[in-house]
């Protein structure tokens, strides 16, 4: 059964204005509201989330049209193949050999513990299933909180590499901040509110796709230059004798 993972409604904030708030709503005015994560089960969550480390997410989309063509986007149909068939399946997604091994110790990890379902796994406590998804070969903080908050909509806030560049660039992190201190630093300043991080997230890397690429960030219309004091300064030196 097909269950479409979407943001369900347009979150509000309930703490006072500060820049996490100023840029969310800056974001959410000008970009309006995103549907991310593009995925049909929590079990497709999971296999995205793996196949998109250290590639574009385009590269992710020919790897998951491939094993949805194979049928083999379900535990238990994944379960039935084997490792050198999985790997070309996903071979488009790149590291296909590591990104095999990492599916299939994940799923035999569900069907030891859960029964073969991640969503039994996700219906345990946020930091309960957190610890769990960490403690998977090849899962880290951003694809374990990409899994609980887009599989099991749990406020988990994902810090990725555009939140890491928008975010120093708007003079709030230093660059020197570990993934847990950036992650602390958002679920300490904004409602615990699954829908919120999802748009969040949603918001940031559209931003940064779009505006605040890595080379050559288009400043002048984006709707943070008025809070950047890295776009600013970039404006003020283009007009500088
Ligand atoms: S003003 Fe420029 S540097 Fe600042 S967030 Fe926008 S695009 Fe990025």
């Amino acid at each position: 059964m097909s269950q479409q993972v979407v943001v369900k409604k347009t979150p509000e904030f309930s703490e006072s204005p500060d820049i996490f708030r100023e840029v969310f709503e800056r974001l959410a005015a000008h970009f309006g509201p995103l549907h991310w994560w593009p995925a049909e089960t929590p079990f497709e969550v999971l296999v995205g989330a793996v196949l998109t480390q250290n590639t574009a997410w385009t590269n992710v989309e020919k790897a998951i049209a491939n094993l949805k063509q194979a049928g083999a986007l379900g535990p238990a149909e994944l379960r039935g193949f084997a490792r050198a068939q999985l790997e070309e399946l996903i071979r488009p997604a790149g590291f296909f050999r590591q990104k095999a091994e990492r599916l299939q110790l994940a799923l035999e990890h569900l069907f030891e513990y859960h029964r073969g379902s991640l969503e039994r796994l996700l219906a345990q406590p946020l930091e309960t299933a957190r610890r769990e998804l960490l403690s998977l070969k090849g899962i880290g903080p951003e694809t374990a909180d990409s899994i609980l908050l887009y599989a099991g909509s749990h406020p988990s806030f994902v810090v990725d590499a555009y939140t890491r560049r928008l975010f120093e660039r708007l003079g709030v992190l230093s660059g020197a901040e570990s993934y847990e201190a950036i992650r602390s630093r958002f679920m300490t300043r904004l409602p615990h509110d699954s829908d919120l991080f999802n748009e969040y997230h949603a918001l940031i890397v559209e931003q940064c796709k779009t505006l605040c690429r890595k080379r050559a960030p288009r400043c002048r219309p984006c709707p943070l230059l008025e809070v950047c004091p890295f776009g600013q300064q970039s404006l003020a030196e283009a007009h500088s004798p």
